[in-house]
């Protein structure tokens, strides 16, 4: 039995997967997000609890939004409490059992070119997740791509290049990171709305936009291809780096048939001529990844660390 946990700003989310990766059982609890040892408590009684319900001692897997440093702790702008918790290392002392951890968006292209995902089997993927922000994870020559950093993927802190900011006379923003000017501030759901205002629209969210889109707006259109051009040559700078075969989608821009039918030119007018744009999916499991990626990274872990040495 393999356990996935997906830990998020305000639910934490335990998943129970069999060997051939279906889903048994799966719950949450509210996460503590200001105390160490309630936090450690809480996942310590969801793996207790899951051992119990299956009948087993699973291995555990866990995905958050955000990183990993190098303590151990868990660095996310919306789990600022447990910035100074070293929880890698208190955790699988207190479940007594090999652990992995890892950044949600990575554990998402880990689910969708796993079994049954919509990159199943491919050896050299992309996972970009375009919700309330830009997350991304590759998977290179058949595997995880961390980083000496593990946060190799982070396509979304990237800056807008200069020509665009002209192009469109776009102002620089502040990003959550701790930089300015990242191509998140436009890319992501959020974006697309401050798109839409910058073009005269009045969207409060990214489905009043796709509203306005479909009603045929101007603002909206204008939204749209400026959001394509900026989304295209973002992407485009993903493929020159690390040229994968597929790139799949997640998060809720990924929903609108609009944005995805007309990514592969948008983003082969970045590219060099003549080069092949790489598949563009739509994910299959979509927010489920996450504790699915978490899960086969726990069941690798444990395999590995239970190993005979050679
Ligand atoms: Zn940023």
């Amino acid at each position: 039995m393999h356990y996935g946990v997906d830990i998020g700003g305000t639910k934490t989310e335990i998943a129970l997967f069999d060997a051939r990766w279906q889903c048994l059982d799966r719950w949450r609890e509210p996460t503590p997000t200001d105390d160490g040892e309630r936090f450690l408590a809480m996942l310590d009684r969801m793996t207790q609890e899951a051992d119990r319900r299956s009948g087993e001692r699973g291995s555990l897997g866990l995905g958050f939004p955000g990183v990993l440093n190098e303590r151990g702790c868990l660095v996310a702008a919306n789990l600022p409490g447990l910035r100074d918790f070293p929880l890698a290392a208190t955790l699988e002392a207190r479940i007594k059992r090999p652990l992995a951890i890892d950044n949600d968006s990575r554990c998402f292209i880990v689910s969708e070119t796993g079994p049954g995902g919509a990159a199943a089997g491919d050896r050299h993927a992309f996972g970009a997740i375009l919700g309330t922000g830009a997350g991304g994870g590759a998977i290179i020559e058949g595997r995880l791509l961390e980083g000496a950093g593990r946060f190799a993927g982070e396509w979304g802190h990237l800056p807008l290049p200069a020509s665009a900011r002209e192009r469109y006379g776009l102002p620089v923003l502040a990003c959550g990171c701790g930089l300015s000017d990242c191509l998140e501030s436009w890319i992501a759901g959020p974006g697309l709305v401050r798109l839409h205002h910058h073009f005269g629209g009045a969207a409060d969210t990214a489905e009043q936009w796709h509203a306005a889109l479909i009603a045929g707006e101007d603002a909206a259109e204008r939204a749209h291809r400026c959001h394509l051009d900026l989304l295209g040559g973002a992407l485009a700078n993903v493929v020159k780096l690390l040229s994968p075969q597929t790139i799949v989608m997640g998060g809720g821009l990924s929903r609108v048939d609009e944005v995805l039918a007309a990514l592969p030119a948008a983003l082969s007018s970045h590219l060099f001529p003549g080069v092949a744009v790489p598949h563009i999916v739509r994910s299959r499991f979509g927010d489920a990844s996450g504790v699915r990626g978490a899960a086969m990274l726990g069941a690798r872990q444990s395999v590995s660390e239970t190993s005979p040495s050679p």
